[in-house]
């Protein structure tokens, strides 16, 4: 993505302070993704990087990484798998525990979601502490597959989330 492509979307995040809780500036991503330029030169610019990289299946986070994740997913011929929140998906699971910026959380997917040398990209709209990225690539690599890359639309760099997620390629379309 362009200088002038990040200066546009950000100055379509609408950044809350003190949500959900004092302290945190909540990057709210509503505003960028109503707009439907904005949108388009985010999914533009995924669709971009990913396509013919023999993506197998995209790892979309609960809630806002399916926005992405589903539309990525189709874009670039790939399947679209979610990570959800405990107790949503009805066949067994496989579940990893992780800590959030404010609260902790466990995320799980189907024990069928990806069989051995699948290759995943994982995605979220959002880097902050790293906790969910890096439990999405334990559930991909429980089930044997293979972590292609993490893409994120917002980094929070401060956060350090890139240094737990060391071993992997990571892909931001802003920091802040
Ligand atoms: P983390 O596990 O700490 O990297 O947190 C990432 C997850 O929490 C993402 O799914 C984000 O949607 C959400 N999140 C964390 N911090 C913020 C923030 N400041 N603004 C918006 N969403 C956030």
């Amino acid at each position: 993505m362009n200088q002038v492509e990040q200066d546009q979307i950000k100055s379509l995040i609408r950044s809350i302070p003190d949500f959900p809780e004092a302290g945190v500036v909540f990057r709210d991503i509503t505003t960028a993704l109503k707009d439907a330029e904005g949108l388009r030169i985010i999914m533009d610019d995924f669709v971009e990087r990913y396509k013919d990289k023999h993506i197998d299946y995209v790892l979309g986070a609960d809630a806002r990484g399916f926005i992405f994740g589903a539309a990525l997913a189709y874009a670039i011929g790939a399947g679209f798998v979610p990570a959800r929140k405990p107790g949503k998906l009805p066949a067994e699971t496989v579940s990893v525990s992780y800590d959030l910026e404010y609260g902790s959380n466990s995320i799980e997917v189907h024990k069928d979601a990806f069989t051995k040398g699948d290759n995943v990209l994982v995605i979220d709209d959002l880097l902050a502490t790293g906790g969910t990225a890096k439990a999405m690539t334990e559930l991909v690599e429980a089930l044997g597959a293979h972590v292609y890359e993490l893409a994120f639309m917002i980094e929070l760099a401060d956060l350090g989330g890139r240094d737990i997620l060391k071993e992997y390629d990571v892909y931001s379309q802003l920091k802040y």
